[in-house]
This record gives C-alpha cells, sequence and structure tokens, in this order.
C-alpha cells in the first residue's frame, strides 16, 4: 500500500467522454486536476476494428471538442458525417425527414465510435502537465471539509480539492458516496448495438424506424468511403424478444434485422457480434452538493431513441467550466454550483420527459394513439418552425448554449 496524498483544484471521477472533456476544458484554465477510474482507458489505433458502440456528436458538442482541440484528432481517426435522419413509424404513414439543408449547413452531425471520442480527448489531455492520473485506482470514501474536500483511495491514496466531480456514469460512486438520492426506472427494454453492412448506400443518412417493439436505428459509417453500405445499429426491443434474437444465428438475426427495417436499405449483414445494453431512465434528485457536482450520467440517463445521453453530459461539462472559470469565488461552494445546477436541470428534465413519452407513444398499438402520431408526425414534418425548432435543439445550437459551444 502506499500513502501519498495530492493536493488539486478538482477531481474528477470517471474518464469516460463526459469526464474526459471537463478535464480538457479545465486543463484550459490552467487548474490542475486529477483523475480517477477504476478502469484504464482504452486505446486506438488505425489498425482496431470500427466499434459498434458510437455516438451521434452535435454540431454544438463538435464545437466544445473543437475549442479543446480534440476534434481534429477524432477527424484524423474515424467520423462520419450525416446530412439526413428518416424517421418512421411501423403503423400507419408517419413519417418525418430532417435535412440539414433546411437549416442551411452541410451537416446534422458525426457518427463517431465512442473509442474514438474517448482516445482522443485523453490525447490532448497528455499533452498536458497539469493531470494527476490515477487509473486503476478504487475510490473508498470522500470527506467534505469547509473549505475542500478530501478523497480516499483503496490503495492509501488521499487527494484534497475545492470541487469532486462524478462523471462516473449511471452506477455513480461519488453519487452513492454524496447521498444523493436517484429515481431509476427501467424501460423493460435491451439496447442491442451491432455493425452491419447494408444492401443499398446509406446516403449520409441515419434511419429510425419506430415499431411497437422500439425503435430501430441504422446510423451511417462512412469508413468504406467507396460504398457507404456500413452501418450501426441501436435496436431497442423488449427483454424477452433481445434474448430470442441473442439466441439466432448470425443469419437468422440478420433476416429479422432486415424485416424489421422495412427494407430500406435491402438486405442486411451481421458485420460484428451484437452487444445488449440495459436501457435505464435515471435521474438525480440534484447535481451538486457542497464540493461535489455530477455530469453526464452520473447525473441523468436516457432511451438512446434521440442519441442525446451523451450531448446532454458534453453539455453539462461546458456549462460546468464556464461557472468555473467566471468565478473569482470558492469553486466548491454551494453558491458557484447552484449557477451549474440552475442551468442545467430544466433541459436535462425536459428531454427525459420528451424521451418518456416517446417510448410510450411508440410503444402502443392503441387506434387513438396511433392515429394521434400519425397527425403529429405530419404536423411537425409540414410546420417549417416546429421541425427547425426541433432540429436546433437536437444540434446544440440553441441560442442559449454554453461559450465553449458556439
Ligand atoms: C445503446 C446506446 C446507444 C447510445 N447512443 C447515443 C448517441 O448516439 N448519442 C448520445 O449522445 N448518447 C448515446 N448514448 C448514451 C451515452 O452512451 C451515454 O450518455 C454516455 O456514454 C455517458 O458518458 P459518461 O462519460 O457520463 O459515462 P460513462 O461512459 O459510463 O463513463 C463513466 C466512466 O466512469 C468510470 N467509473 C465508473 N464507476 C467508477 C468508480 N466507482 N470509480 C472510478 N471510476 C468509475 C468508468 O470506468 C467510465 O470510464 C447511448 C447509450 C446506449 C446504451
Amino acid at each position: 500500500m502506499t500513502a501519498e496524498h495530492l493536493t488539486v483544484d478538482v477531481v474528477i471521477t470517471g474518464a469516460g467522454m463526459v469526464g474526459l472533456t471537463l478535464a480538457n476544458l479545465l486543463v484550459q484554465q490552467e487548474k490542475s486536476i486529477a483523475i480517477i477510474d477504476h478502469n484504464p482507458v482504452a486505446e486506438f489505433n488505425d489498425s482496431h476494428p470500427v466499434e459498434a458502440r458510437v455516438t451521434a456528436v452535435s454540431p454544438g458538442s463538435q464545437a466544445i471538442f473543437e475549442y479543446v482541440n480534440a476534434w481534429e484528432l477524432m477527424q484524423s481517426k474515424r467520423v462520419s458525417p450525416f446530412t439526413d435522419m428518416h424517421v418512421w413509424d411501423e403503423a400507419g404513414e408517419a413519417k418525418i425527414h430532417f435535412s440539414a439543408k433546411e437549416l442551411q449547413r452541410n451537416i446534422l452531425g458525426h457518427i463517431v465510435e465512442n473509442r474514438v471520442i474517448q482516445t482522443s480527448l485523453y490525447e490532448t489531455l497528455n499533452r498536458n502537465a497539469n493531470i494527476e492520473w490515477l487509473l486503476g485506482e478504487h475510490l473508498n470514501e470522500i470527506a467534505v471539509r469547509q473549505d475542500h474536500a478530501e478523497v480516499l483511495l483503496d490503495s492509501g491514496k488521499s487527494i484534497s480539492a475545492k470541487l469532486v466531480v462524478g462523471a462516473d456514469g449511471g452506477r455513480s460512486i461519488i453519487r452513492n458516496l454524496a447521498g444523493i438520492n436517484y429515481h431509476e426506472k427501467s424501460y423493460q427494454q435491451m439496447g442491442l448495438v451491432a455493425l452491419v453492412e447494408t444492401e443499398y448506400p446509406h446516403s449520409n443518412t441515419a434511419w429510425q424506424r419506430f415499431l411497437s417493439t422500439g425503435p430501430l436505428a441504422l446510423l451511417p459509417l462512412n469508413h468504406d468511403q467507396e460504398s457507404q453500405k456500413m452501418c450501426s445499429i441501436v435496436w431497442s426491443v423488449s427483454q424477452d424478444y433481445a434474448d430470442e434474437l441473442m439466441r439466432l444465428n448470425e443469419h437468422e438475426f440478420a433476416n429479422a434485422l432486415t424485416q424489421a427495417s422495412d427494407m430500406k436499405l435491402g438486405n442486411i449483414i451481421l458485420k460484428s457480434n451484437c452487444a445488449a445494453f440495459p436501457l435505464i431512465s435515471g435521474q438525480a434528485d440534484t447535481m451538486i452538493q457542497s464540493r461535489i457536482a455530477l455530469v453526464g450520467d452520473a447525473a441523468h440517463t436516457l432511451h438512446p431513441l434521440a442519441g442525446q445521453g451523451a450531448n446532454l453530459g458534453f453539455t453539462d461539462a461546458a456549462v460546468l467550466a464556464d461557472v468555473l472559470t467566471n468565478t473569482d469565488r470558492d469553486m466548491g461552494s454551494l453558491k458557484v454550483l447552484r449557477k451549474y445546477e440552475r442551468a442545467r436541470v430544466g433541459e436535462t428534465q425536459i428531454m427525459q420527459k420528451a424521451m418518456d413519452a416517446f417510448v410510450t407513444a411508440f410503444g402502443s398499438t392503441n387506434h387513438a394513439i396511433v392515429t394521434a402520431r400519425n397527425a403529429a408526425f405530419r404536423t411537425a414534418d409540414s410546420l417549417q418552425p416546429i421541425k427547425k425548432f426541433f432540429m436546433t435543439h437536437a444540434m446544440g445550437l440553441s441560442k442559449d448554449r454554453p461559450t465553449y459551444a458556439r
């Protein structure tokens, strides 16, 4: 056991995509940082096979990555721009088309492998000497004092900091140690994730079909520039149906997927193993306490149907960094942290309620609900102001977006 004591401005627990985004923003402000994660950070080189876990990075999140010089690294690895999104319903005629052109932009966003995001953010941080890396370490206790917090690790190391940030995902230990309540509801669905090859080109378009069993998304990947036939899928299905699908052989699974996709991109072939993630809606009672702040999934977990979970987390990081740079007060004090919570709690709760409503409305085969959602889709598709409002928000381009996302 090595006893060692460090003193830094901020301790971040969780070296995932959101924790590393926050760390990048804070080192730009010349704050000293310790990053704790019980896992090592994933590695990336060109020979690594394409990873099925991807994020639809909004232009707002891209601006944050550009600010910390991580976007050019992501581009040099693998990113796939998409210009359009088609959404349609299994029951009825409901459909909606979002196009970057409607907002006079070139793209709606980029599909980026999670590993590419995480390793690029890690590489930019490694150019900086102001970081203490505590990877492979387990957190044991946090003691909150009047003017600092003290974090104790299983290895015997301890760290004093003005602020401790929980960026440690849906099962956050920081949230638990701080005694912050977390309201969790299972959607009773699994998200099946895999790489597939389609018969027809995806045309740089994200395709999403709402089925009564859950939504299926085909997210376009451009790594084979010529054919444009590679996609990552996120297929949300009930737990029982997920078990059934996971028991099928490769060929049977691909057939079921082809049927579920309405043959929009023709026959589908499976190109990777299929991984299954439980889908959970979760919200912490509060995003802050004295000397403690939660960001990303540690504060809120969403259904992946609108591809917003990680984007909300990147915005949390940008807003928290903004609050911390614009203060001459003690950065772990409640006075300062309340500004962060006030700025974030509304958007995260609205997004969560919207996702819950989508899952309920699209999971129903009730005739009245099907008719109502067909009408809602038609209205949203034909009314440009409504459509532009949705798109601007989903793309992280609303007028009140944080400074670092501009
Ligand atoms: C199937 C699926 C598809 C999705 N698609 C999208 C999408 O297209 N767009 C989008 O915006 N979002 C999407 N999401 C949501 C997105 O993946 C999450 O919101 C995002 O990964 C959260 O990032 P995070 O850094 O907050 O947490 P995590 O990615 O969970 O990272 C947490 C980090 O903390 C570490 N950690 C955990 N516990 C401890 C501990 N006790 N001590 C130390 N370290 C710890 C972990 O090792 C990890 O490195 C999707 C989610 C799912 C399930």
